[in-house]
């Protein structure tokens, strides 16, 4: 039990104290207790009150009692918990075959032309892994390899994954995972960042720019700008849009390549875009995805321009057992289908834009609410001490995630002060659960902001 506990403490959103232990139903504090004992270091579990849930549907999901959460934070069930669709593809391919890459397999070919059809068309090579993770870490040896450089440029407090080398440019892992002296740190794209007379787009080319001259000046060349397309970590900044064009004009001109992290914005998480970057009007030199890949079987991939991984392509051997075998691939085709039979994009345009409406109305009068912001299902609500100073109230947040959940909706938090709301559901949001959404949230404000 101590070392959970110890774990929890101080972390976000789960400030887990023995009160709301407590609270829990017998046989999940027990759980809790057998979790402690077998579970590796480093594992955290969401909520005071933490839950478990042991069916769902759509955004919604049932815990032992029959009780029904409203889920508002899980990307990777994107067409929706336990989609039949999904569950019916993947089962008929179990109960089948499953091969890997090295045998002829028409579904993966398949699955690859009709991935890519959703790219422009300089992005025409597709690699398969099992996570986000290994999507980057791939991304950044394609990108090494190709540049000949070494230097790295992020965002301020960016998560990309859990490789030794991924870790080493996500800053949000924090002090305990060192960065490379390789890695260089700029603001992510928050307009209230721009000096006064300096627009956006300024802003963050001047900042590549003397990130680049840094990185030279320690004896690293550039491989790569790595940019999560909606700045999930550092507290969603999705708009305005248009500065990225001047950046990645930088990185080319100092020999590095742009990766843009679709891992959280892809698959129509915007609503106005399939892919994040392209809202930006830019073509990325690597694309990575993972997370609604596969709607929860373990998918990932990464996509490039042939002329960055040609070379690596010749010289270097990929074979990654799990990675484009028939199970994932059956499921992310399936994804693939619901996308084109539900029409989920529109949908997500939609109930997003709703969405925020809603939240913008009750939050309004607050002086608690310094911004609502996000495009599609993708929305922050940024809690600060008050609005003149913007001074983060991770507090405030944290009983607002909490109360939320006690009344059955679940959401988080990000940022680095801990203090902005992740509003992030399965992209199988209806309009009745943005409404059910709204009502809850607006029950909460009322106390809380
Ligand atoms: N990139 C981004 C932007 C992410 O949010 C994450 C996961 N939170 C990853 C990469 C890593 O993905 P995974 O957990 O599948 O390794």
């Amino acid at each position: 039990m101590a070392s959970t506990l110890s774990r929890a403490i101080g972390s976000f959103p789960n400030r887990f104290d023995p009160g709301g232990m407590s609270a829990l139903p017998e046989h999940l504090q027990e759980t809790i207790r057998r979790r402690d004992e077998v579970l590796g270091p480093g594992y955290l579990l969401m909520y005071r009150e933490p839950v478990e849930f042991v069916s769902g549907y759509g955004a919604h999901l049932i815990d032992h009692e029959g009780n029904d959460y409203l889920d508002a934070y899980n990307n990777v069930p994107c067409v929706g918990h336990a989609h039949p669709r999904v569950v019916e593809a993947v089962s008929w391919q179990m109960a089948a075959v499953n091969t890997n890459t090295r045998y002829v397999q028409e579904a993966l070919v398949d699955y690859a032309e009709r991935l890519l059809a959703t790219f422009p068309q300089e992005l025409s090579k597709l690699s398969l892994a099992c996570s986000g993770s290994e999507a980057n870490d791939l991304a950044m040896r394609v990108a090494r390899y190709h540049t000949g450089g070494e230097g790295i440029i992020v965002t301020r407090w960016a998560y990309h994954g859990i490789t030794r080398e991924v870790s080493s440019f996500s800053p949000t892992l924090g002090t305990g995972s060192p960065l490379g002296p390789n890695v260089r740190l700029i603001d992510p794209p928050d307009p209230r960042l721009a000096a006064p007379g300096s627009t956006l787009a300024e802003h963050m080319r001047s900042q590549v720019r003397g990130a680049i001259d840094d990185l030279e000046r320690h004896g690293f060349r550039l491989a790569a700008l790595v940019t999560d397309c909606a700045y999930s970590s550092d507290g969603i900044f999705t708009d305005p849009v248009g500065y990225m064009k001047g950046v990645v004009e930088e990185v080319h001109a100092a020999g590095g390549v742009y990766i843009a992290d679709e891992v959280q914005s892809g698959f129509a998480r915007l609503g106005d875009s399939m892919w994040g970057f392209s809202r930006h009007g830019v073509v990325p030199d690597i694309v990575t995805m993972g997370k609604p890949m596969g709607n929860g079987v373990p998918l990932s991939g990464v996509v490039f321009r042939p002329e960055v991984s040609e070379e690596f392509g010749r010289n270097v051997r990929y074979f990654n057992t799990f990675a484009g075998s028939s199970i994932p691939v059956a499921a992310g085709a399936a994804v693939l289908d619901v996308f084109e039979e539900e029409n989920v994009q529109q949908r997500v345009l939609e109930n997003g834009n709703a969405l925020r409406a809603g939240l913008e109305e009750i939050t309004r009068e607050s002086s608690y609410v310094a911004e609502v912001r996000g495009s599609g299902l993708y929305v922050a609500v940024e809690i600060v001490k008050d609005n003149d100073t913007l001074e983060p109230d991770r507090a405030r947040a944290e009983e607002f995630i909490n109360d939320m959940r006690n009344r059955r909706v679940l959401i988080s938090g990000t940022a680095k002060g801990a203090n902005v709301l992740k509003i992030r559901p399965p992209l199988a949001f209806s309009t009745a659960d943005v409404a059910r959404f709204l009502e809850t949230f607006a029950e909460v404000a009322k106390v809380r902001l």
